[in-house]
């Protein structure tokens, strides 16, 4: 027998079946723009923050190649800030960062994993994987901004959108490299 309460035709009343949800207004490009301003506030929150906490994850790594692979994110990283702020200015904005809850919590758990791993191959390994959380973070934070822009039109903020999330996506790239060429396979090594 038909369970009535989660069968949704039998929510109507008067026996009629319900009606559909009305069509949403299409959003407005002055709303679209309000979200655009906020992720770009949170993202440039983020990087920010990134530029104090990559340093201590080089601290933390052994593997030569994954210290190159974070400098030279933490090099890149920096110009992203300012690049942020480009895309303020293009929209004639003051730059204005507004905390991000979730960088805040990927940042926060990169230095759980640090501190509950032995240094060496374990903990590149740990410190691989919390880069990559925030680096596809990153990535989706910057494809959507990128499609927002491309929305409204605004093609300067497109065009410095893009730069970075190529850089993010590369950035992600490397430590998969890093992983596979000199850390996870050490660390199994180890375990033996
Ligand atoms: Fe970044
Ligand atoms: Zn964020
Ligand atoms: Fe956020
Ligand atoms: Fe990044």
């Amino acid at each position: 027998m038909k369970n009535k309460a989660s069968d949704p035709a039998t929510h109507s009343q008067n026996g009629k079946l319900p009606k559909t949800k009305p069509m949403n207004a299409p959003l407005q490009s002055s709303q679209l723009m309000k979200l655009f301003e906020d992720e770009l506030k949170d993202i440039y929150w983020a990087e920010k923050a990134l530029t104090k906490a990559i340093p201590k994850m080089i601290k933390n790594a052994s593997s030569p190649e994954l210290m190159h692979a974070l400098t030279i994110h933490l090099t890149e990283t920096e110009k992203q800030v300012a690049r942020v702020e480009d895309v303020f200015a293009s929209i004639d904005k003051k730059a204005v960062a507004k905390k991000c809850e979730a960088m805040e919590g990927l940042i926060k758990e990169a230095g759980e994993i640090m501190a509950s791993c032995e240094t060496g191959a374990m903990r590149d390994a740990g410190i691989i994987a919390a880069g990559q959380k925030v680096e596809h973070y990153e990535i989706a934070s910057y494809g959507t901004l990128c499609q927002f822009a491309e929305t409204l039109g605004l093609s300067k903020a497109v065009k410095l959108l893009t730069a970075t999330l190529e850089e993010e996506k590369a950035a992600d790239e490397q430590l998969s490299k890093v992983a596979i060429t000199a850390v996870n396979i050490e660390a199994a090594a180890t375990e033996e």
